[in-house]
């Protein structure tokens, strides 16, 4: 039975096809999620994903998205020896931006190896080698990373397992309500797949709006959500795959980036921050019953008629 990944209800309404997977929205939470994957929704972590697939993406990392998400982390901690982790944490970039910030107590997980003087870097699955940490973290951060994880209430589970009491976690994923997704979705229905056969790539298994991302947070304990921001990313990382449109593709993508940032809406990225008021356990998709706080906003009265 497949359910939807957030609420675990099993009422859903196609969406559409992507080359190797099915993508539904889920008539309870309105979370959108790929399944029925025809391959393996790994992607492989080698010298070629990141100097190749993701070229640009690497070579320009996001500073405003690092300086937005060190603001969050010196908002709640005004001081530098708190101790940090990525999860997913590529090639450390952003680690690296807060030793340049003064941040010493640095520490990484990713599928790829990496190694640092400073940094100290673990290789694997988060969700196999929790075991292996020997500390809980101040604070816990992944970058576009959650859009990849199929058990996303297990992962934010696991993170908060990793947590101080009281710490902070920020998470950034993309944005499915973006006007590029919008865009790209009406470009669909007038038969370009284009755009939507990239946006919603195999490898990418949950797309959040801002609405499904809060309601995820809630679904999985007692959070504080402390801020929740769009953000866009250098236009120069932009990855595009080889097309003869890709003349026509990057300014028009350079252009919706100016237009998003200028009206402060529909930007491509989101980012969240949340603090433990307590952590209540959940394990996993053996809960069905879901807890609400009802801080955040109205939509909890979804989940206390759909989850149970
Ligand atoms: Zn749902």
């Amino acid at each position: 039975m497949i359910l939807c990944p957030v609420c675990l209800s099993e009422k859903k309404k196609h969406r559409f096809h992507v080359p190797g997977a099915t993508v539904s929205r889920c008539l309870c939470c309105s979370h959108s999620y790929s399944h029925d994957l025809q391959s393996s929704p790994m992607e492989v972590y080698n010298e070629g994903y990141f100097k190749q697939d993701h070229e640009n993406w690497f070579k320009y990392p996001n500073y405003p998205l690092f300086q937005k998400i060190e603001l969050m982390i010196t908002k709640k901690y005004n001081k530098k020896d708190i101790s940090i982790l990525d999860v997913g944490c590529g090639n450390g970039d952003f680690l690296k931006f807060l030793i340049k910030k003064g941040f010493n107590n640095l520490t990484g997980i990713d599928f790829s190896h990496n190694e640092h003087p400073v940094i100290k870097f673990f290789q694997g699955n988060v969700f196999e080698i929790k075991s292996l940490f020997t500390q809980k973290f101040d604070v816990i951060v992944t970058l576009a990373t959650v859009e990849h994880v199929e058990d996303v209430r297990q992962f934010v589970s696991i993170l908060c397992s990793l947590l101080n009491p009281g710490g902070l976690v920020c998470i950034m994923t993309l944005d499915e309500n973006a006007l590029i997704y919008r865009l790209t979705r009406m470009a669909k229905a007038a038969g370009i797949s284009h755009g939507v056969n990239r946006l919603y790539d195999k490898h990418h298994l949950n797309h959040f709006s801002q609405r499904s991302l809060r309601n995820l947070i809630q679904v999985c304990g007692d959070f504080e959500i402390l801020e929740h921001d769009g953000i866009n990313f250098p236009v120069p990382a932009i990855d595009l795959p080889k097309s003869i449109l890709n003349f026509l593709y990057r300014p028009m993508i350079e252009f919706f980036f100016f237009v998003t940032d200028l009206f402060k809406r529909g930007r491509f990225l989101q980012v969240i921050s949340f603090s433990s008021c307590y952590y209540r356990a959940v394990h996993g998709k053996n809960v069905k019953k879901a807890h609400f706080s009802g801080t955040v906003d109205q939509e909890s009265s979804i989940f206390s008629i759909c989850s149970r």
